[in-house]
């Protein structure tokens, strides 16, 4: 029989990988997309409103097993969805976490949502600070595809005229929350912006999706599809037009090269089976998460590419940057105490942010360079966190909990990391995973930058909260782990000059021309803003520009 061939390969269905099938199967491209994990049922899988007292160990799972989750989102209400099984390591002295989703969708199904577009101050932040290097590509070049991203996924917010964050193509805001009514008047007296998050969650019915409900469930799977994830919005698209063929449970090890070294295959590893399998393709898009990705590419080592595929630059799992987050400040609003609980158990939601607001006039007005925004949070969410520290006994205690119920908040800081020589990923020599594929090697430290703007940011919130009559109880001692944003980025950095970078301005791999990358590994640094919306734009971007190689006949045969 003869060996199928088809047009792309695209290993991973998340943010990039969903934006990729969608694209390439619309244009008519037969592709076969590649997924670690197994499919999810909401039906099953998601929370679908059942409360803690339905559940046997109340949502946090059996304490025997706690301390294996990978964070809150790794919880009792949506077992076996996050990755347990594939094996990282960090450098001595490194502390990394990776929560990973590998369910088809990837992190999507449980994602944050927030969808700030970058700017030209990310992209043109080189000229103007001095430090690294600009982005291959302009606001201008890419805000169209934002506007189109915005408009599939539908993203609420506001036009806020702000020189560091464009706006975008929105859907009505969410309604503040009392918390933030007063909070606002604090930013206000200190002069700080408090405004609405673009987020991707629908306040209206968009595109034959539901408005949300306000159930307070995103991070355990959204029932109605009220916000953006892949398989709600992504992939029944693709698979509607028979051009898809996905493959679950494929553990993608290693990009297969033909003899002049170009990209025509993919193989992996049926974790059902456990057997390793080859799939054929004309053009391969990895978007497997910046860290997966360049595993995939590092491992993908042969006569031609000895340090792993279109690495001649040495640049393949460089310059790894990653957001700084944690709490500035937390406290409480005593104007809220004993008041009723309010019905804004959007707690789970991005309702506000705080966009940068520092160094707009001058690059060098802080001790540091770029800046940072910030995620007030709060409202009537489940266990409110100052519970263990309420006093009282038995009712007395119920009282005390109930009656500052509606008061706490928080300022969760979001700074990103600069590009440094010292941080990023390899292979691990000595270890190997489950199935035998050597692991990634995370190598990473916060730089000097961007613990100055933790400092700066604990200042700045304890102010605000003050200045809105709150009572600042404390900040986090730390900053959170490296890698627990889920932020990360710059493995297969872009730009012009194949020395210096691992791909084009358009995600292709300056060695490889067959071989994309759709996801953050693109990316130049990871900028002040969340990284999804512009992985889709992106990704929308580079999947465009291999559809126009294909009409030309530019794509070689497999
Ligand atoms: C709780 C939470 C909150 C978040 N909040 C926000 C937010 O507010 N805003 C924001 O922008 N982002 C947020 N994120 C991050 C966001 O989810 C990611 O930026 C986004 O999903 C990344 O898209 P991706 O396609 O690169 O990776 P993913 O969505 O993680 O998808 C990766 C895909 O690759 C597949 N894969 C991985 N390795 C392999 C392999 N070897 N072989 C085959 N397939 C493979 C996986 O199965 C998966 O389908 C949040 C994430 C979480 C978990
Ligand atoms: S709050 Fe809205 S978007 Fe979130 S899970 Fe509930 S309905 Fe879905």
């Amino acid at each position: 029989m003869p060996k199928q061939i088809y047009d792309v390969i695209v290993i991973g269905s998340g943010a990039g990988g969903g934006m990729a099938i969608k694209t390439l199967c619309e244009a008519g491209l037969k592709v076969c997309c590649l997924n670690a994990g197994r499919r999810l049922d909401p039906a099953k899988d998601f929370r679908n409103h059942r409360k803690p007292w339905q559940m046997r160990f109340r949502g946090f799972g059996d304490p025997a097993k706690r301390s294996e989750s990978v964070g809150y989102m790794d919880s009792e209400w949506v077992p076996g969805v996050w990755e347990h099984e594939i094996r990282y390591t960090t450098a001595p002295g490194t502390e990394w976490t990776w929560p990973r989703c590998w369910a088809v969708g990837g992190k999507t199904n449980f994602w944050g949502r927030s969808s700030a577009r970058f700017g030209d101050i990310d992209f043109l932040a080189a000229s103007l600070d001095g430090y690294d290097m600009d982005w291959p590509v302009t606001y201008a070049e890419i805000a169209p595809y934002y506007s189109r991203v915005e408009r599939m996924i539908g993203v609420s917010s506001s036009v806020q005229n702000r020189p560091s964050n464009p706006d975008g193509e929105y859907l009505p805001p969410f309604n503040f929350r009392c918390l933030d009514h007063i909070l606002q008047q604090g930013a206000k007296k200190i002069g700080v912006p408090y405004l609405h998050d673009r987020i991707a969650q629908l306040t209206v019915d968009h595109a034959g999706h539901p408005a949300c409900h306000f159930c307070g469930a995103c991070t355990t799977g959204c029932d109605t599809g009220s916000f953006f994830s892949t398989p709600w919005r992504l992939l029944p698209v693709a698979e509607a037009t028979k051009n898809l063929e996905l493959r679950t449970d494929a553990l993608a090890k290693n990009i297969i090269v033909d003899e002049n070294g170009i990209a025509n295959g993919v193989a992996y590893i049926d974790r059902k089976s456990r057997q390793e399998v080859e799939v054929y393709g004309r053009a391969v898009i990895v978007a497997a998460t910046n860290v997966e990705t360049a595993r995939i590419l590092l491992n993908s080592m042969s006569r031609h590419w000895p340090t792993g595929i279109a690495n001649s630059s040495g640049q393949l799992g460089r310059n790894l940057c990653d957001h700084l987050y944690g709490a500035s400040v937390y406290g409480y609003l005593p104007q809220l105490l004993g008041q009723p609980s309010f019905p804004d158990s959007v707690g789970d939601n991005t309702i506000v942010w705080m966009p940068r607001w520092q160094n707009l006039k001058d690059p060098h007005e802080e001790k540091f360079i770029r800046g940072y925004s910030v995620y007030p949070g709060g409202g009537c969410g489940e266990y409110p966190w100052y519970a263990t520290q309420a006093e009282g006994l038995g009712s007395s205690y119920k009282r005390e909990v109930k009656r500052r119920y509606p008061t706490p908040v928080s300022f969760t800081i979001q700074a990103p990391s600069l590009s440094l020589d010292t941080n990023f990923v390899d292979i691990d020599p000595e270890v190997k995973d489950v199935y035998g594929i050597p692991c990634a090697r995370i190598h990473f430290q916060w730089d000097e930058n961007v613990l100055k703007m933790w400092e700066h940011s604990k200042q700045v919130c304890a102010d605000l909260l003050r200045a809105a009559g709150g009572v600042v109880e404390g900040s986090a001692d730390s900053p959170s782990v490296p890698g627990w944003s889920l932020h990360d980025t710059g493995t297969c950095r872009m730009g012009h000059d194949p020395k210096k970078f691992v791909t084009n301005a358009f995600g292709q791999a300056h060695d490889v021309p067959n071989l994309y990358a759709c996801d953050a590994s693109v990316f130049l640094n990871c900028t002040d803003k969340t990284t999804t919306l512009s992985i889709m734009a992106f990704s929308l971007r580079s999947c465009e520009h291999l559809i126009e190689k294909f009409r030309r006949g530019d794509v070689r045969s497999a």
